[in-house]
């Protein structure tokens, strides 16, 4: 029978000098569903996402996605695998337009097409096609058809916040890491980004993992919750479960 865990962290810890950023955290995320990752400043959920697009090479523990051992690759190759992933700080080229900003997320899925596209390769004219006509399918999915030719430096950051998402939807994941997707949104986005999640989830069929603050967005949107504190998991359950969790309450309301 296929595993029904997409990802499962085990023992994960991380130590930044003397600080262990992450101590011995261990979940499964299921597929098909959005996880939600919560923890007050500093819990380890931004060292933890790090971790899965494997930015560091020094953490210990086990991380297993679809199947294999996730430490046997690389940063450069995580796209690849099958594991796509948004920032706290946007890291979309500013100068490109929209469409453009979301066919690179495509082409970071294979060495190949990347290379096939730079340098104008025989057999590029499909390539290049292909990733054209997906990017366009994200850009009317995501609503950003009134501004696909626009530079993203012309647009207003929730705007911008979509083109994130499409970059990273390009690369076709299977699973998703949504760093902090709601910050700087407003009360009406913020909404508008909890069933775009969720259209995301159902129309293409991925798996999501959401580091984010805002508990209302967390709570509604997930199926499962994991709370860390410190470094490590104080409480995994359902949203209900975990908002009355005794621990996270304690933990956000900062009397230890
Ligand atoms: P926030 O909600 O504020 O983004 P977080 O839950 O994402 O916080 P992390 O950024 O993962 O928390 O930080 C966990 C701990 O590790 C913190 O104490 C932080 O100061 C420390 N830390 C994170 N990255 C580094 C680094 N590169 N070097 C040293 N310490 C670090």
């Amino acid at each position: 029978a296929p595993d029904s865990a997409l990802l499962s962290v085990r023992d994960l810890c991380v130590r930044f000098r003397g600080i262990t950023a992450l101590d011995g955290v261990s979940f499964d995320v299921h597929r098909g569903h959005i996880a939600g990752l919560i923890g007050p400043n500093g819990a380890g959920k931004t060292t933890l996402f790090n971790c899965l697009s494997r930015l560091y090479g020094y953490a210990e523990g086990s991380i297993r996605f679809d199947g294999r051992a996730l430490e046997d690759a690389p940063a450069h190759r995580i796209a690849g695998l099958g594991i796509g992933r948004t920032f706290q700080n946007l890291a979309l080229f500013s100068s490109m337009t929209v469409l453009d900003n979301i066919k690179v997320g495509r082409h970071a899925r294979t060495r190949k097409g990347f290379l096939a596209n730079a340098l104008r390769l025989p057999g590029v004219g499909v390539e290049e096609h292909d990733s054209t006509r997906r990017a366009e399918e994200l850009v009317r999915f995501l609503g950003l058809d009134p501004v696909a030719d626009k530079r993203v430096s012309e647009l207003p950051f929730g705007t911008r916040k979509r083109v994130e998402l499409g970059r990273a939807l390009a690369s076709e994941p299977k699973l998703l890491l949504l760093d902090e997707p709601a910050a700087g949104l407003n009360h009406e986005e913020v909404g508008a980004l909890g069933s775009l999640i969720r259209a995301i989830r159902d129309q293409f069929r991925l798996t999501v993992l959401l580091v984010e603050h805002h508990m209302g967005l967390v709570m509604s949107v997930s199926d499962r919750v994991v709370a860390l504190n410190f470094g490590r998991k104080i409480a995994e359950g359902s949203p209900a479960e975990v908002r009355q969790d005794a621990g996270v309450i304690q933990a956000y309301l900062g009397t230890d």
